[in-house]
């Protein structure tokens, strides 16, 4: 029964056994824990963006606990995620501010904010280059 289950995970591309994934409800998350929390740590970013104080004290905290990864997760990861806009990515926007999980969102609602994203993106772009 509990034979090692491999999933490929859809953000770093690496094969892990299925303990190394998020369950949610029912299923497994399509990305690793690694780049599950990456993407949560993006999703928090924005309540400590209006917490000033803590956010630092988080920062500093975490700076500390762990440099490799806290510098790979500023640059890299968190650029990847916005570029590659994951399912669970937009998931996290979407249920940004509700008390929804990220399973609720069920996969059209995703595939439109996905859209929208794209769209508010390329006008930026745009606008912003003449
Ligand atoms: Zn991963």
């Amino acid at each position: 029964m509990s034979a090692t289950e491999l999933r490929t995970c859809k953000e770093c591309g690496k094969t892990k056994p299925i303990e190394d994934f998020c369950k949610l409800r029912r299923w497994y998350t399509h990305q690793c824990k690694e780049c599950y929390n990456a993407i949560h740590r993006l999703y928090s970013k924005q309540w400590h963006e209006r917490n000033p104080t803590k956010r630092k004290e988080y920062k500093y905290r975490w700076k500390n606990k762990d440099p490799i990864h806290f510098k790979m997760t500023q640059d890299e990861g968190m650029k990847r995620l916005v570029k590659n806009m994951p399912d669970c990515y937009i998931r996290s926007l979407i249920i940004w501010g509700t008390k929804l999980k990220p399973s609720d969102i069920p996969i059209e609602l995703v595939g439109l904010k996905r859209a929208e994203l794209t769209l508010k993106r390329e006008a930026k772009r745009l606008f912003n280059n003449g």
